[in-house]
């Protein structure tokens, strides 16, 4: 059965459209000319595609949609590699496509699009839906004072906004595929993929740019990045993400980044943050801060990732940045809590330690994550679990120390022990505590209870251990080399 579909200009505006020029020959031209890629050509295995995403480009297509696989997908799926997620583009509108789904919600506000949940639980997953958008020509917005942090009220009736820089404030107008594909940002991003028959279209020579491997924007770059700033730190991620097949920024997309990074202040904190989750873990945390490095970018992106960008090269950061890196290789799981706890752990150590000998161990450490928390999250405190998740791990740390009595059983039990674990090997690895403490606490999170017992009775003294006299005994650490910087003389995490 055909269901009506969402852009049908009438006649009449189609023919003072023509008149106009709108979408006649010559503005068609600035749209890219449709191409179609044979299975032959480009070689994409179809098996590869998601079942899910699969299932919805399918499931659209037999309600008379069209409906493509789109973006980074077809562009990892070409290049050869495994697409971290799978988008589905049609010219359904969102309500249409939520009513071809059991479990589908429409989502966002500046760019609404469906999500479509398949599974429950750990295994679900969600396929991202967006409608064809129009062209978005800023001259026929509707144009608003304000920009992105603070116009919402303004734009709750709006489709087609920008703000007096031209950033795009909603993009809402739905529209055919060679004007979805022009507002895209890459070409090797813009590509379109059709399962069911193999074939890919392309409108802007991204295949082409695939096999140069060249990160091209679509249009003029400046106009672009004015559109949406987060556009930079997206050059940035795709360079980086690219980066070990070759693939460069073209100089006329890369040359305005450093000169337009003003324009992401105006940009929600909370984009700005997930975007730098996304520089951060994706797999490419390395060659994204190189890549911010060699652009001149690698201050004042945004004030967390400056601090990371800061400290990659100290030994804690480093290894926590590596071992992030080769989690998401691996398909792990990797957590920001973890990640920001290790960047901002130095901050943390050094107020732990100057407390030391004035409080006592628990309330100094508490204090001093407060502290941490005041002066480098203010922004992001907002997300508690975030917060309380970084001060679990923290706290764990001098937990970690006392192996005597019940204490190594409460801890062993507690939801976030892993975490707070994993990041007592990473200090292990700097020669922050001893290896032979991260050894031990794997064994005994390993053992059943009897072997726990066991495990605690062998364990030797503690380094400064008080004994019954009252005199502090210190036992000389059989400390592993340090990887670079000498821990501070006096370990707040033994005091
Ligand atoms: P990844 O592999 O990281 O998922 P991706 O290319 O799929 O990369 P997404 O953020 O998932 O990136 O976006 C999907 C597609 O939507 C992009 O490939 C691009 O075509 C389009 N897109 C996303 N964000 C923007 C943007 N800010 N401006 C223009 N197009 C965008
Ligand atoms: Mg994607």
């Amino acid at each position: 059965m055909a269901y009506p579909r969402p852009f049908r200009a009438p006649m009449i505006t189609k023919i003072i459209q023509n008149l106009f020029g709108k979408t006649g020959q010559g503005s068609k031209a600035r749209f890219g000319k449709r191409r179609v890629i044979a299975a032959s050509t480009h070689g994409i295995d179809p098996d590869l595609v998601d079942e899910r995403a699969w299932n919805v480009v399918r499931t659209l297509q037999e309600r008379g949609f069209q409906a493509y696989i789109v973006g980074g997908a077809v562009r990892d799926l070409l290049v050869g590699l495994k697409p971290k997620d799978f988008d589905v583009a049609t010219d359904a509108t969102p309500e249409e496509v939520k009513a071809c789904f059991r479990r589908a919600f429409i989502i966002g506000r500046r760019f609404r699009i469906v999500h479509v949940v398949h599974g429950r639980g750990r295994d679900h997953e969600v396929i991202e839906v967006s409608t064809f958008r129009a062209h978005l020509d800023s001259n026929d917005a509707e144009q608003v004072s304000g920009n992105e942090r603070t116009s919402k009220k303004a734009l709750s009736n709006m489709t087609h906004a920008v703000d007096a820089s031209g950033r795009v404030l909603r993009d809402n107008v739905w529209g055919p595929q060679d004007e979805d594909a022009t507002r895209r940002d890459f070409t090797v991003n813009a590509m379109y993929y059709d399962p069911s028959v193999g074939e890919v279209i392309d409108y802007h020579h991204g295949f082409e740019d695939a096999a140069k491997r060249v990160i091209r924007m679509i249009g003029e770059p400046a106009a672009r990045y004015r559109e949406d700033p987060v556009r930079i730190i997206r050059a940035v991620r795709f360079a980086a993400k690219l980066s070990s097949l070759g693939f460069k920024l073209e100089p006329r997309t890369a040359k305005p980044l450093k000169a337009m990074m003003d324009l992401l202040a105006d940009v929600p904190q909370s984009r700005l943050f997930d975007e730098m989750l996304k520089l951060l873990q994706t797999g490419h945390a390395l060659a994204s801060i190189e890549q911010l490095k060699q652009l001149g970018l690698a201050k004042g992106i945004y004030p967390l990732l400056d601090v990371v960008v800061e400290r990659a090269d100290t030994p804690f950061v480093k290894v926590a940045l590596q071992d992030t890196d080769r989690r998401v290789g691996e398909g792990k799981p990797v957590a920001p809590s973890f990640l920001l706890a290790c960047v901002l752990w130095a901050d943390v150590r050094e107020g732990w330690q100057a407390r030391t000998g004035q409080m006592a161990v628990f309330p100094a450490l508490q204090e001093a994550i407060e502290e941490v928390f005041n002066a480098r999250i203010g922004d992001v405190s907002g997300r508690g679990k975030l917060a309380g998740d970084m001060r679990e791990i923290w706290t764990m740390q001098p937990r970690f120390e006392k192996r005597t009595g019940s204490a190594p059983f409460g801890l062993v039990e507690q939801a976030r022990f892993r975490a707070g674990f994993d990041f007592m090997c990473l200090r292990a690895e700097v020669g922050e505590v001893e290896v032979e403490l991260a050894d031990w606490w794997e064994d005994f999170s390993l053992a059943d209870d009897d072997s726990r017992v066991a495990l605690l009775q062998a364990v030797k003294p503690s380094p400064r251990a008080v004994r019954a006299d009252g005199d502090v005994r210190k036992r000389p650490r059989r400390r592993r080399k340090p990887v670079g910087d000498k821990p501070p003389a006096s370990d707040p995490t033994n005091p």
